[in-house]
């Protein structure tokens, strides 16, 4: 069997944790052949090379790909596919653009959210907010799959993977990159931090919301939100954590002011340690919690930044 993976590059950088981890997850599939894709993606592509488990590595360095612009891409994706069985990428808003295109072109579905791979045709995926897994066996002649990579671990950076040049596909002329626009943050990326603070709904304001980021800060943490919070105008919507925002599994996840709906729990839950604080001590985050403390949030919180 073989594996084509796309890597998850950003402005020409690539992630070398979700690429890493959807790798750590494909590679029992077969051999991997790692696809960096993009505008200026040749130094992606050997830092890519220090991944342990890649054959090898194909780079498309082409302004067409500019910011992995999803028709370009997936043209180029299936004008590989002939020699592959599976084709895989990292379940980010980039796979979520290319991979759907590259199904439909192979006339497959796409199995998105892969969380367990039991073999190269049954994948296991979570489904109802993560309260059921659905075991999926897929008949289609080629497996086109997005990774969960939260419950993956990354791969090792000890391999010494070669880099094979490759032509973009001709222009299909659907589609210009114009611009991105992206919130730069000097804190860590929220699906890969190691921690994460969150504040809900009980945090009442956008005002509010800095004694959250304090606490982040003092913590290297990343900042998270409930749906609620991002609702109502607390913080960006990037931040939000749950079903349909992100979905983290750090090693603490500092829930404050937040109920523990599902919605919520279905991107949070995977946590290694979760710390509720909220003052109805019936909240149902705390049936998830390891630690709870029922205080109100606007003591506790600068209480604990003081502290730290
Ligand atoms: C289809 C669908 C998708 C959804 N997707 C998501 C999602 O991705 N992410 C998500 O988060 N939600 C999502 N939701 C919404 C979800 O159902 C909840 O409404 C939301 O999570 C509630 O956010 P919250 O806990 O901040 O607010 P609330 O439920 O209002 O809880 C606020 C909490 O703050 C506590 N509190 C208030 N003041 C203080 C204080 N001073 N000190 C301490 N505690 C205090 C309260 O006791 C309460 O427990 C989704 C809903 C639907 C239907």
């Amino acid at each position: 069997m073989a594996v084509l993976l796309l890597a998850e590059i950003v402005g020409g950088e690539i992630s070398i944790d979700q690429t890493g981890k959807a790798l750590s997850a494909v590679k029992k599939l077969g051999d991997v052949t790692l696809l960096c894709a993009s505008n200026d993606c040749s130094s992606a592509a050997t830092a890519a090379s220090k991944l342990e488990g890649i054959k090898n590595i194909l780079c498309a360095d082409s302004s067409l790909l500019q910011n992995g612009l999803a028709e370009p891409t997936a043209d180029l994706i299936v004008s590989l596919a002939a020699d592959y069985d599976h084709i895989a990428a990292p379940a980010t808003s980039n796979a979520k653009n290319i991979l759907p295109r590259v199904a439909a072109l192979l006339d497959a579905m796409v199995i998105t959210d892969v969380t367990g791979i039991i073999d190269a045709e049954t994948f296991e995926r979570p489904i109802y907010a993560g309260n059921a897994i659905q075991t999926v066996k897929s008949s289609d002649a080629k497996k086109v799959i997005s990774i969960r990579t939260a419950g993956f671990d990354a791969a090792l950076e000890t391999g010494s993977a070669t880099v094979e040049t490759i032509s973009a596909t001709e222009n299909p002329n659907l589609s210009e990159w114009v611009e991105d626009k992206v919130q730069t943050s000097d804190r860590p990326e929220l699906t890969s931090a190691e921690i994460v603070v969150s504040g809900g709904r009980g945090v009442g304001s956008e005002e509010s919301f800095a004694i959250i980021e304090t606490l982040a800060d003092k913590l290297n943490a990343a900042v998270g939100a409930s749906r609620a919070a991002v609702d109502s105008g607390y913080a960006p919507n990037d931040w939000q954590v749950g079903q349909t925002g992100k979905v983290v599994a750090p090693s603490l996840y500092i829930a404050c002011g937040i109920s523990g709906a599902i919605q919520h729990l279905a991107g949070m839950k995977d946590s290694k340690i979760i710390v509720a604080i909220n003052k109805d001590e019936e909240a149902p985050i705390f049936q998830v919690a390891d630690y709870g403390l029922v205080a109100d949030l606007f003591d506790a919180v600068p209480e604990l930044s003081d502290a730290l």
